[in-house]
């Protein structure tokens, strides 16, 4: 038995082939960045170190083809989801996300799209127009929730509550969209319990899926400088790995697992170290789910 139900395996058994992810800078911003709530933006965000795609400066097309060569020589890919990723991409005038995201539509290969966007950044309108993609795409839309707590989305300066995250959970929920929540282990002030309480949350809302995190320190970030004046410190593996298996136990057991560890240039990454090794932090979660008897699920009962 799997330990949790993953998205490669979701892809293959929804579309029978190989389906590979291609992020996409679209020109967009955060209205936590350019002053409207702030221009400081989250305490972690490094949004270069985030999204390569950023960093390349092409064309929506040019991002797309390239996305396209890449996945089918690297990954074997016959099918390609485009993900608007950097920044919060419903953050612009109906006509602009109209224009963007139509240029999917020049490209057979591609079966999906994920939009990765802020809650206070979606209304009626917009997600009628992101709805409307349904008819011949998988559709998501990927909102940054981080934690439940108030107090912390404060610490972290997200600039939104709790409350905003089921405003547009409520709204998403009525359309044929999947909805897909970033979720971050290690935020400031949080203690294991205050994390577990999110966990609860996202197994009662039952999302499509979920990407869940680490905290990191990216360079040139207000966390930085937390961590340099030893305000702040990051977990080790061990611990967030024993967190992470109390948290997929409490999710829906058919929500999908799109990510359990962030990727991470190393010129950007600050602490801890231990996220470029990504393979072995997978191998030791799935052997500490299986010595402790955990699997996702298993204490979903417990909320219900
Ligand atoms: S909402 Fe996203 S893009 Fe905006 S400041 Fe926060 S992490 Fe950065």
């Amino acid at each position: 038995m799997e330990v949790y139900r993953r998205f490669s395996d979701y892809l293959k058994e929804r579309f029978g082939c190989r389906v590979h992810k291609i992020s996409v800078y679209a020109g967009f911003f955060c209205p936590n960045l350019d002053g409207t709530l702030s221009k400081k933006g989250c305490i972690y965000c490094n949004n270069y170190a985030f999204s390569p795609c950023l960093r390349e400066n092409l064309e929506i097309e040019k991002q797309i083809e390239k996305g396209i060569e890449y996945g089918k020589k690297r990954f074997k890919a016959e099918k390609f989801i485009v993900y608007f990723q950097p920044y919060s991409n419903t953050y612009a005038p109906i006509e602009i996300l109209k224009e963007k995201y139509g240029i999917v539509k020049k490209f057979s290969e591609i079966v999906g799209i994920s939009i990765g966007t802020r809650p206070d950044c979606i209304d009626d309108e917009k997600l009628e127009l992101i709805e409307s993609y349904s008819d011949k795409y998988e559709v998501w839309i990927e909102y940054g929730l981080q934690s439940i707590h108030d107090k912390t989305l404060k610490i972290i300066n997200r600039n939104h509550t709790y409350s905003d995250f089921l405003n547009a959970y409520d709204l998403t929920r009525k359309r044929n969209i999947k909805i897909c929540v970033h979720v971050i282990i290690g935020l400031p002030g949080e203690t294991k319990k205050d994390i577990l309480e999110t966990a609860k949350e996202c197994g009662r809302l039952k999302f499509d899926g979920i990407k869940i995190h680490p905290i990191h320190i990216l360079k040139d970030t207000e966390l930085e400088r937390w961590y340099k004046g030893k305000r702040f410190k990051v977990m080790e593996m061990e611990e967030y790995v024993d967190i992470l298996c109390d948290f997929l136990s409490y999710l829906h057991p058919e929500t999908i697992i799109q990510r359990l560890t962030a990727d991470c240039d190393r010129k950007f990454l600050v602490a801890p170290d231990w996220l470029l090794e990504k393979q072995k932090m997978l191998k030791l979660l799935g052997e500490k789910m299986k010595e402790k008897n955990i699997y996702q699920g298993k204490n979903y009962k417990e909320i219900q």
